[in-house]
This record gives structure tokens, C-alpha cells and sequence, in this order.
């Protein structure tokens, strides 16, 4: 997956030129060509989840990657330690313990789709792309590598192919987009999960459908819609019993979309990569100083010696 090393280096050199202060794309969700409305969206009721982790499965399954027989999936050892998504695992569902009455809160982790995504405004060669049907996606043939999406990303989500020796590249959940660019295709987990955990449909919609919830059942939700407005809203949401904080789901994100605040990040990192890269520009320009002072050293050295020679024979 990716490009070729020597494609890399290529368009590395390519880019080098044009890496300078300002020259980072600005990518907005609402400005891509097919945009339409919010476009779709996941609902994650955590109240429904019993951790049965078939669709981390179905999501092994359907994009190819190393995956085990569903039985497999029965082994809940896994949730002794906490797991976070890796370049070949794009889905993982982590245990928490309801601090009110100890029992298990299971949360399915993955992309968050965000509505004004940080990892699209943060690649200058384009490689992300927000589609109208909601999802963020990814186009290896651009990629060049530097991973500027991964330090981006407010919920740590895209992994690099540090394995692939020849052509590695950036992987996350694409939110089957194969499958939703076709009218009544679900994600593969939402297909496969026997809870109705998962529910995908419009954002408006599921936005409508979990505070209509959460109204029909006050003692049991907080009353809370997490992704309505975090980083400035996503395509995930997540409906809980059991505060935000308790389940992994950072609290501490605010609203504005992570673009309008991460330009001036992004900014340093492009200034910092210019003062890192001043020293060798110095030393190359003092290189240069001292060999055009030494041929003009030899220069007039030969020229006196030219001059005694001459002054020699007359
Ligand atoms: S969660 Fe991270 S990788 Fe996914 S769309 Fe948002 S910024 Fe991009
Ligand atoms: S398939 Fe559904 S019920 Fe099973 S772990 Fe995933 S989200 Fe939870």
C-alpha cells in the first residue's frame, strides 16, 4: 500500500520546494466538490454493547486484514489491557467499569469521521479527502509519508506501516465507504453487530434519534450526545450511561474544529522545520564562501607567479 521509496524521495525533493510558511492546504469538509449536508453518520449506543467484538471481526474481514476465526473473538482476555487502533486493525472495542455499579461498559473505538477533519486540513498533498457521504478517506498514490495527519488527529487514530519495507502508508477506518457510496450499503460492523449497538443513517437523523433517546430515558443516558459538537462534530457518535471521561472519550476537545486551531500548530512545525534546516543552510553557505575564497586565493597566486616569471624574462 502507498507509493514506491522512490516515488517517496521523488515527490519528497518535489515538495521540499514548495514546504514553506503558508503553503499547507486548507481542505474544509464544506468546501469538497460532492458535499451534500452533513452527509452520514454512526450512532454507538454503549448501553447496548455487550463486547461480543464481531465487529472488529467484520471489520478485519472486509478490509482485508490479518484476521482470526469469529470463535476467536469469544476470548475476552483482550480486554485486560487497554487497545488502541493499529495500521492493520481499525476497529477496537475496549472494556471500562461503570464507576456507580461496576459493571462492564464496552466502547468500539475507530475513525471518528470528523465533520472539519484535522488529518485533511494537515496533508499539503491532499491525501485525505471528507466525501459527501460523510466519510474521511485516504489516497495512497499522494501520500509522501510525512504523517502530519497522525500528529493532527485529535483521537490518535492513523497508524503508519512502519512494517512495509517497500511502500508503507497510512491506514484507518475508511467507514466502508465501498460499501455507503452505494445507496443502503452499511459498514461492515453495523451489518454485523447483533445489538442494534450501531446505527448508521444521516447525522441529522442520528443526532434527532439519540437526544429523542435520551429524553425517553433520562435515569438511564447522560444527557449528552458525544460527537454533536466535539472538534466542531463527527460522524460517530456515542450515547453513554456512564460520564464521557469513564470511558475513554475525551472531554477536553472543545468545539471549534481542530483546523481552525491547528493552522497555528501546523505553522510552528513548518516554521520550526525551516530554523531546524538554518544551520545547514549557513554551513553551505559559508562552504561556498571559502572555496570561491580559495580560488581566488590560487587565482592570484598564479597570477603573481605569472607576473615574477614574466618580470624574470624582461
Ligand atoms: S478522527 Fe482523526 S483520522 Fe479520523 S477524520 Fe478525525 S482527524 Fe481524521
Ligand atoms: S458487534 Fe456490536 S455488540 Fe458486538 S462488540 Fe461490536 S458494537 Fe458491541
Amino acid at each position: 500500500m502507498g507509493i514506491s521509496r522512490r516515488n517517496f524521495l521523488i515527490r519528497s525533493a518535489a515538495l521540499a520546494g514548495a514546504a514553506v510558511v503558508g503553503s499547507i492546504t486548507k481542505v474544509r469538509a464544506g468546501q469538497t466538490p460532492d458535499s451534500r449536508g452533513e452527509g452520514y453518520g454512526v450512532l454507538i449506543d454503549t448501553t447496548f454493547c455487550n463486547g461480543c467484538r464481531k465487529c472488529e471481526w467484520a471489520c478485519n474481514e472486509w478490509n482485508k486484514n490479518p484476521n482470526q476465526p469469529i470463535k476467536a473473538y469469544e476470548n475476552k482476555s483482550v480486554f485486560e489491557t487497554y487497545r488502541r487502533t493499529h495500521a492493520h486493525t481499525f476497529t477496537v472495542v475496549n472494556r471500562f467499569i461503570n464507576p456507580l455499579n461496576a459493571e462492564p461498559v464496552y466502547v468500539k473505538k475507530q475513525c471518528m469521521h470528523c465533520q472539519d477533519p484535522a488529518c485533511v486540513s494537515a496533508c499539503f498533498v491532499e491525501a485525505f479527502t471528507k466525501t459527501g457521504r460523510g466519510a474521511v478517506i485516504y489516497n495512497p498514490d499522494v501520500c509522501v509519508g510525512c504523517r502530519y495527519c497522525m500528529i493532527a488527529c485529535p483521537f490518535d487514530i492513523p497508524a503508519y506501516e512502519y512494517h512495509e519495507p517497500v511502500s508503507p502508508g497510512v491506514t484507518k477506518c475508511t467507514l466502508c465507504y465501498d460499501r455507503i457510496r452505494r445507496d443502503g450499503g452499511l459498514p461492515a460492523c453495523v451489518e454485523v453487530c447483533p445489538t442494534e449497538t450501531l446505527r448508521f443513517g444521516p447525522r441529522k437523523e442520528l443526532i434527532a434519534v439519540a437526544h429523542e433517546r435520551i429524553r425517553n430515558n433520562l435515569k438511564k443516558y447522560v444527557d449528552y450526545v458525544y460527537g454533536e459538537h466535539e472538534v466542531g462534530g463527527t460522524s460517530w457518535l456515542y450515547l453513554s450511561a456512564v460520564p464521557f471521561e469513564e470511558i475513554g472519550l475525551r472531554q477536553d476537545l472543545g468545539t471549534r474544529p481542530i483546523p481552525d486551531t491547528g493552522k497555528g500548530f501546523m505553522f510552528m512545525v513548518k516554521v520550526l522545520e525551516i530554523v531546524a534546516a538554518w544551520p545547514l543552510v549557513f554551513a553551505a553557505f559559508h562552504a561556498i564562501a571559502r572555496l570561491r575564497k580559495k580560488n581566488a586565493d590560487t587565482r592570484v597566486s598564479a597570477d603573481d607567479k605569472n607576473a615574477e616569471e614574466h618580470d624574470r624574462k624582461s
